[in-house]
């Protein structure tokens, strides 16, 4: 920017100096020369051609006089003898012509204005054409001498021209005209190099205008001027040049003739005629060039900077034009970025998650899903500012907003709606139920102390839950209702969470007392493992058996898994309960292999996010030692389902375990929609037909042909396979004599305890 100014400043300078020498050269000492030349000129040429037109004014008139007082010349007129008047005048007229050959006309006119002889055309004579010559009509009628200018039938002429008297008597009149050459011939003497031009006024006739066919002459003026240029000689006949700006001529200027890159001026004398009407000039045309090349150079330096100066400003403007546009991008930006959001956490603001909210409830109509909305507000936090000063409150918030976003998921979206008001928008909502653990979490994360330059806080909040569509199906609405239950919530006591409406703060809190009794009930050991037989349908013989979860409830007495397994999946809890079940029943079978028992195969109840985990073959393998197990006696059991959530997945997985020689069963084998195609590549040992194709056995011809199915296709695969739920008599026949051996269900017995089962294997099954 600095070099640039500098160029600027440069080229202006060079600008203005150029142009101011161009104006001083042209404008002033130019004009000053010119105008010294124009008055030089003009006072040159007034001087010489009055001087000249005093010259013939005198001469001829003397002329004249001499040749009125001659008695013979003027009997001769008098009389009317033009043969005698033209022998005595020849001699005179030759003699005059002889000292000025521009003496053309010597003519006699009579009283009645006649033409009565021309001695250079002594053949013509009378005719109309005196009765025009106005000249000579008025030396007539004033019968006083007259000199001046009139146009005649062959050119200007400067005439000198005299009453013609007889004694007393007026007979006509005499006159002698000098052709206006010969001003060029004598003007060209002086000391000017420059053509001398006539500029006159045109002349109707007869001179320009001229024509056979017309009927009279008129030696009148028109007021268009022509140049009519002579030769510095004045010999040659007179020539149009151009018809040249009257102004020009009139005001003793000057043009610039382009083509020869100089001035021309016109400086004249004013031409009157014998009325003293103004019928021309005689001018100088002069050519002047003086420092003419300086000044067109340095106009050209004028007009090149100038060029210039208007690049480089328009470069600049640009660049300029260019440097504010970028940064109004970026004030957009950040404005944008303030209007959406909240400076203080940089999380969104009101007007963006309004913004999403709307998109979110158009989404959630258009693919008919619902969603929550969270209202979080923290509590009794006037305190912290009041006491601690905003300074840390601002700080407390920030950690708050953190806690928050690591709870949520990613597509979630949280905002700070001002103040200690935070939102929190769950799309893609399975249950209404589910919002009440994002909640939870929430509370649980915001709960923990917050560490503040030596202050130790706790805080806690409450949070108000609307669901969409149930709860409102517009932004406000929703908002409002999220709103009032999270002022419920502070009613409760505070650190809790309620649904706007109470029916699901119900069903959310009964879950959430569920994963608080499940946390504790793991504490306390309140799960304990139900074994159920597996038994080979010919013998009767034990063959293995399903370790199945109990809870034993210290109030609610025996609760099944159906009631808890599946919040303890959402919860992740799953893990905890498993691995007990299998450190448990895993214990308990070797300990019966010690005893002499024959338990046989230990089925084990796994899910595949269980298996997923890291570590997890690790894990199994070192419980399997630690209880004094083998892997052969040990049997998982994974669901058709949930295999085939990520088949190509499970085929890995499954394969690291099949490796360590624990076998592996497909487990509710009929329900999950297996591709053959996976189900030929997981390296799997059985098949468990479902209960559900038990159920109709053996008279239901559906579920007769899916478990024959189910059988023909273990066998084709060279599968073991085992049904459960297997209920009657009919149902163990039908399915032995179909090629299950394996049975298990209540018909041999219920899942049952580690003593019942012990005294089973001892006593074996009574049927
Ligand atoms: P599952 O793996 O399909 O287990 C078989 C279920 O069928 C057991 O229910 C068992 O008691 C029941 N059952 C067996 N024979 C009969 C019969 O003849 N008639 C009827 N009506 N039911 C029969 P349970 O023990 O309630 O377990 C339910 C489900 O909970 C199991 O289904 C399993 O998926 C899951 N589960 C049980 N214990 C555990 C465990 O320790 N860990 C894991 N991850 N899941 C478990
Ligand atoms: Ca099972
Ligand atoms: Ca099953």
């Amino acid at each position: 920017m600095k070099f640039s100014k500098k160029i600027v400043v440069g080229i202006l300078l060079i600008q203005i100096i150029s142009s101011l020498i161009y104006n001083y050269l042209y404008h002033y000492q130019y004009a000053t020369v010119l105008n010294m030349t124009i008055e030089k000129k003009e006072c040159d040429t007034n001087f010489v051609v009055g001087n000249i037109f005093n010259e013939l004014k005198q001469e001829y008139s003397k002329h004249a006089e001499e040749l009125l007082l001659e008695q013979k010349i003027v009997e001769a007129f008098a009389k009317g003898n033009r043969e005698e008047l033209y022998k005595e005048t020849l001699p005179i007229y030759e003699a005059l012509k002889k000292s000025n050959k521009y003496l053309n006309i010597m003519n006699f006119y009579t009283a009645d204005t006649h033409a009565f002889l021309r001695l250079n055309k002594p053949q013509e004579f009378g005719g109309t054409l005196g009765t025009f010559r106005k000249m000579v009509a008025k030396t007539n009628e004033s019968k006083k001498p007259q000199y001046g200018m009139e146009a005649g039938k062959y050119g200007l002429y400067y005439r000198v021209m005299f009453p013609v008297f007889n004694g007393d008597e007026h007979i006509g009149a005499f006159e002698f005209g000098i052709d206006i050459k010969y001003l060029i011939s004598r003007l060209s003497i002086l000391n000017i190099n420059t053509p001398a031009l006539l500029v006159s006024k045109k002349v109707v006739a007869p001179i320009y205008m001229y024509d056979e066919n017309a009927s009279s002459y008129l030696s009148e003026f028109t007021n268009e001027y022509s140049i009519i240029k002579y030769n510095p000689q004045g010999k040659e006949d007179v020539s149009i040049v151009d018809i040249v700006d009257k102004n020009i001529i009139e005001k003793n200027s000057y043009i610039v003739d382009k083509n020869s890159n100089s001035y021309l001026l016109y400086r004249g004398y004013t031409l009157q005629d014998y009325k003293n009407s103004k019928i021309g000039y005689f001018v100088f045309m002069d050519k002047m060039n003086y420092y003419m090349e300086t000044i067109v150079f340095v106009r050209w330096i004028s007009i090149f900077t100038t060029l210039l100066l208007i690049l480089v400003i328009t470069l600049l403007m640009y660049k300029l034009v260019r440097e504010y546009a970028a940064e109004i991008m970026v004030q957009k930006d950040i404005l944008n970025y303030r209007t959406h959001f909240d400076s203080l956490t940089g999380l969104p603001n009101r007007v963006l998650f309004n913004d999403r909210l709307q998109q979110a409830i158009e989404k959630a109509k258009r693919q008919d899903k619902s969603l929550a909305l969270l209202f979080i507000d923290l509590d009794r936090f006037k305190q912290i500012n009041d006491s601690l000063g905003h300074d840390i409150g601002d700080k407390v918030l920030k950690i708050i907003s953190e806690r928050l976003k690591n709870v949520m998921r990613k597509e979630d979206s949280i905002s700070r709606l001002g103040g200690d008001e935070f939102t929190i928008l769950v799309q893609d909502l399975k249950k209404g139920e589910d919002a009440s653990i994002l909640a939870q979490k929430i509370i649980s994360s915001l709960s923990k102390s917050i560490n503040i330059e030596g202050h130790t806080l706790y805080v806690t909040s409450s949070i108000g839950i609307s669901i969409f569509p149930n709860d409102g199906k517009e932004a406000d609405n929703l908002l409002k209702n999220a709103d009032a239950a999270m002022f419920r919530a502070k009613q409760e006591g505070r650190n809790n969470f309620q649904y706007y409406s109470s029916d699901m703060t119900e069903l959310a809190f009964e879950r959430v007392v569920m994963e608080a009794s499940i946390r504790k009930a793991l504490d306390n050991k309140e799960f304990v493992v139900y074994y159920q037989p597996q038994v080979d349908g010919i013998t009767g013989k034990i063959v293995g058996m399903e370790a199945l979860v109990r809870w034993q409830h210290p109030s609610a007495g025996m609760v099944f898994p159906d009631k808890f397994i599946p919040l303890a999946q959402e919860t992740g809890l799953i893990l905890a309960i498993d691995h007990l079940v299998m450190k448990s029943a895993m214990t308990q079978i070797a300990k019966w292999y010690k005893m002499g028992l024959e338990p046989g195969v230990l089925a084990l109840n796994l899910s595949m996010k269980q298996l997923n985990q890291d570590g997890c073959l690790e894990k199994l393998s070192l419980l399997i030692k630690e209880s004094n197990c083998r892997p052969e006696w040990i049997r998982l059991e994974i669901t058709e389902g949930e295999i085939m959530k990520n088949p190509q997945g499970a085929i890995d997985v499954l394969n690291r375990i099949s490796q360590t020689g624990i076998e592996l069963a497909v487990d509710d084998f009929g329900t999950g929609y297996s591709s053959l195609s996976y189900l030929k590549r997981l390296p799997i040992d059985k098949l468990k037909i479902d209960k559900s194709f038990i159920d109709g056995l053996p008279s239901d011809e559906e579920d007769i042909s899916i478990a024959r199915a189910i059988i023909a296709l273990a066998y084709s695969l060279k599968l073991d396979v085992i049904a459960e739920g297997v209920e009657t008599k009919e149902q163990k026949e039908f399915l032995v004599k179909n090629g299950c051996i394996n049975i298990q269900g209540y018909y041999y017995s219920m899942a049952v305890s580690s003593q019942e089962m012990e005294e089973m294997l001892k006593n074996g099954i009574e049927k």
